[in-house]
Formats: structure tokens, C-alpha cells, sequence
């Protein structure tokens, strides 16, 4: 199925995306609506492109739950931005539970082999994510550049 970017990204990312939307509690992470009229979305904190190759930029620790304004409004934030926005103080809230880990990799088993892949979302995996600096590019704004 195909999601908002119009990119189908496959089976094992719309059972992530549901395990994200689960842990967020079905609202937006921002203004805290529920889903609606106006569809929630699963909003990659470090966009695909900018995550480096041994990294899984699919990981729930990358993703939360935003409704339709507050994504746009998201987009152009650096990490540190984004989550000031969202309020959370302690990224390490972004971690699923162990029983939300175990219920998703249950899934993941369930689904035969995927565009991406079908490896387990693994919590060493996500914290060593969590760690890494990540270079967000043309999204940080480089004040140099007006002077
Ligand atoms: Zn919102």
C-alpha cells in the first residue's frame, strides 16, 4: 500500500508503522489528535536519505506519529528541533516496550520476504540508532551562509 510520500516501502514497514502509531497511543505526537478525518502519518525523524548505509532508517526509534499539519511543519526541523517540538525530553521514550518489540517481530515473522527486508526490529539495533550522529545536510541551515 502505498503511504503519503506515494512510495510503497512494503509489508514490513506498514507493520512498524502500526507498532509506532500503537505506541504514540493513535495521536498525533505535536497537537495530540486522534486520528480522524484528517489521517494521522508516520513521520521519519532522519529522513531515508539521510541515513547512512549499516543504519535501518525504518526503525520505530526514527518514527512518530503526526497528523497532516504538524508533518509539514515538521519537515524542516533538525533533530534537536523536532524534538523540542514534540517535547520529548528523553529520547529514549521512543523505544517500543519489549512486549510492543516482541508483538511486532511476531508480525514480522508472519510476512514472507519484503522489498526492504523482513529482520527484526531489535533494541540494541534501535539504541545504537539513538546514539548516532546523524548528518541531516540541507535541512540544518548554515548561518554562514548569510553573511
Ligand atoms: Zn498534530
Amino acid at each position: 500500500m502505498p503511504n503519503d510520500d506515494g512510495q510503497d516501502r512494503g509489508e514490513r514497514f506498514e507493520q512498524i508503522a502500526l507498532a509506532v502509531r500503537n505506541r504514540d497511543a493513535g495521536r498525533c505526537q505535536r497537537c495530540e489528535q486522534p486520528e480522524g478525518d484528517d489521517r494521522l502519518s508516520v513521520h521519519h525523524l532522519v529522513p531515508d536519505t539521510n541515513v547512512p548505509e549499516g543504519f535501518d532508517a525504518h526503525l520505530p526509534v526514527n518514527l512518530v506519529t503526526l497528523c497532516r499539519s504538524c508533518h509539514a511543519e515538521m519537515e524542516a526541523k533538525t533533530i534537536e528541533g523536532q524534538l523540542r517540538k514534540l517535547q520529548i525530553e528523553d529520547k529514549t521514550d521512543l523505544l517500543l516496550t519489549q512486549q510492543e518489540r516482541e508483538r511486532l517481530n511476531d508480525r514480522l515473522d508472519d510476512i514472507g520476504p519484503d522489498i526492504l527486508n523482513t529482520k527484526h526490529v531489535s533494541e540494541e539495533e534501535a539504541k545504537e540508532f539513538l546514539d548516532h550522529d546523524f548528518d541531516l545536510g540541507g535541512t540544518q541551515v548554515d548561518l554562514t551562509d548569510f553573511q
